[in-house]
């Protein structure tokens, strides 16, 4: 019998009020439904708001650097589960224990980052221009928080948003993917565990047009934190826009690796290899085209190929897989769509190409690492992302062209280069118009502790990771103290 999950809403773990549920199924191997889920609706969500906005005045109240410790305890109960947590999210979204012991590690360090944070949450100290006046910033709470995740990083992103906005002193109201409610559902437990006033977090699962619109457009909502596509990027924000809510996109991205001729072409090897096969390409941060100088086209396409056409495919459970299955059916389909495009718009598969099928992996939603070449930077395999283990490479003759390029798409999240040259890594660092940029070194690889998103139709301004992640979730408030006994009018009494 698959397990049974249910919403935790005011403080209890109840079904939808509906009493429907949607399975979730393993994508390496259909036959194996990880869970069975409550299919939500608007009345659940009106009730995980009400609870979230009663809540708020309790644990606002609570100091910060409690809120802290509370962080840090999930942090150490996170460590604990690492591994069974990790063993759940392959099996439910698919990628390698690898990548999700690293998932789970990111929850850990931002955690206790968050921990950190509680004594920070710095304002600032100004000198008046008037006598005898004091002048400081504080930061303080703003309400409740819509939290809306993808199925990528289920407990990663997750936690760069839930861990910020309880430390803030914000309550919660959390709508996973309904790809990777599992992993969601144990990082609920562990906020509870590790001590979270109950009602200031509330989970809700479901659909992301009926639950997730529901918690975008509900009044008592006050800010939307959203990662996933660029598409729904901007219904969201439309929708909250209409409330002026504060809203941080994080959204999808076409990343590009260059390598310049002067590059350690080994190094840029296992650079692309990561970035482009790493989780089966269905990064934001992946790298889906990579831009290769003339000089080392031919051969560093052939060390490319050879390599790729190793990697080892299959249940991500079995540690001498690379690379796992994509996330459900719809996906590989829209993969296996864009390769006909590619190969529609004139550009040649020099490996890949179709789904994959041996032995086991027939139950599942495997794809095989696909290379185009004779790509041209208009193409749509250029330009939209795919979202699956597929490389586009074009060829450029010199560091401008390659630049350009790499400009050339409506997204900006992250890039890279090779280069020897420091000349070079300076001007790319420069010019490149993106959110992060990496020289030497792939375009994944995010550390929690550093500013994280994109340009351009990448996001809306905003920065997950970090400070910066609290700089959303609390808002800065202005105080000045008189203490001169009489009226002083500013700009006017010091003239
Ligand atoms: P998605 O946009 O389909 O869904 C993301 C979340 O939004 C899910 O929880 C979904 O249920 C919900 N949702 C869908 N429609 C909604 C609506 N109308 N109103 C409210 N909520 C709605 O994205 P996905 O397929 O889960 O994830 C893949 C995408 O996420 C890719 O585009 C990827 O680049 C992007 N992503 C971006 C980042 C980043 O930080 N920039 C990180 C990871 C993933």
């Amino acid at each position: 019998m698959a397990k049974k999950y249910q919403n935790f809403i005011n403080g209890q773990w109840v079904d939808a009020r509906s009493g429907e549920t949607f399975e979730n199924r393993n994508p390496a191997n259909w036959d194996e439904i990880v869970g069975i889920f409550p299919k939500s609706g608007k009345e659940d969500v009106d009730a995980a708001v009400a609870a979230a906005r009663k809540a708020f005045d309790k644990w606002k109240a609570v100091p910060a650097p409690q809120r802290g410790e509370i962080m840090k305890r999930a942090g150490d109960l996170l460590v604990e589960r690492k591994e069974e947590i990790a063993r759940l999210m392959t099996r439910e979204m698919g990628k390698i224990l690898v990548e999700t012991r690293g998932d789970v590690q990111e929850g850990i360090d931002t955690a206790y980052y968050a921990f950190g944070e509680g004594r920070r949450m710095f304002g600032r100290t100004v000198p008046s221009e008037l006598p005898n006046k004091f002048n400081m910033t504080t930061r303080i709470p703003i309400g409740v928080a819509g939290i809306i995740t993808p199925w990528n990083f289920p407990m990663a992103i997750p936690t760069w948003k839930i861990f910020p906005a309880l430390t803030c002193g914000d309550t919660v109201v959390f709508k996973p993917a309904s790809d990777t409610p599992a992993t969601a559902t144990v990082f609920v437990e562990i906020l509870l565990e590790a001590g979270v006033m109950p009602e200031a977090i509330n989970l809700v699962h479901g659909g992301g047009s009926t639950v997730g619109m529901a918690i975008v457009t509900h009044p008592d909502v006050n800010m939307i934190s959203f990662t996933g596509s660029s598409a729904v990027g901007k219904v969201i924000n439309a929708a909250a826009g209409k409330d002026l809510k504060r809203v941080s996109l994080e959204l999808g991205g076409k990343n590009a690796q260059i390598v310049m001729d002067d590059a350690n072409l080994e190094l840029a090897l296992e650079g692309v290899l990561w970035g482009a096969f790493g989780t089966t390409g269905q990064r934001c941060t992946a790298t889906s085209r990579l831009i290769l100088h003339e000089k080392v086209y031919d051969k560093f396409l052939d060390m490319l190929v050879e390599r790729a056409s190793k990697i080892k495919i299959g249940n991500g459970l079995d540690e001498s897989v690379e690379m796992g299955p994509v996330i459900n059916e719809s996906q590989r389909e829209i993969i296996h769509n864009y390769v006909k495009i590619g190969l529609e718009e004139g550009a040649t598969l020099v490996l890949g190409g179709d789904v994959y099928e041996e032995g086991e992996c027939a139950k599942g939603w495997f794809y095989q690492p696909t290379i185009f070449v004779d790509v041209k930077p208009n193409m749509r395999i250029a330009q939209e992302e795919i979202f699956g283990p597929v490389l586009s490479v074009l060829k450029v003759s010199d560091l401008d062209e390659a630049i350009k390029v790499l400009n050339g798409t409506k997204y900006g999240l992250s890039s890279s280069i090779y280069t020897q040259d420091v000349n070079a890594a300076f001007k790319a660092m420069r010019d490149i118009e993106a959110g992060i940029t990496y020289i030497n070194g792939p375009t994944i690889g995010a550390e929690c502790h550093m500013p994280f998103g994109g340009v351009k139709e990448t996001g809306n301004g905003h920065r997950e990771g970090g400070w910066s992640a609290y700089d959303f979730f609390s808002e800065v408030k202005t105080i000045y103290v008189d203490y001169s006994g009489r009226l002083q009018r500013a700009q006017i009494d010091n003239r």
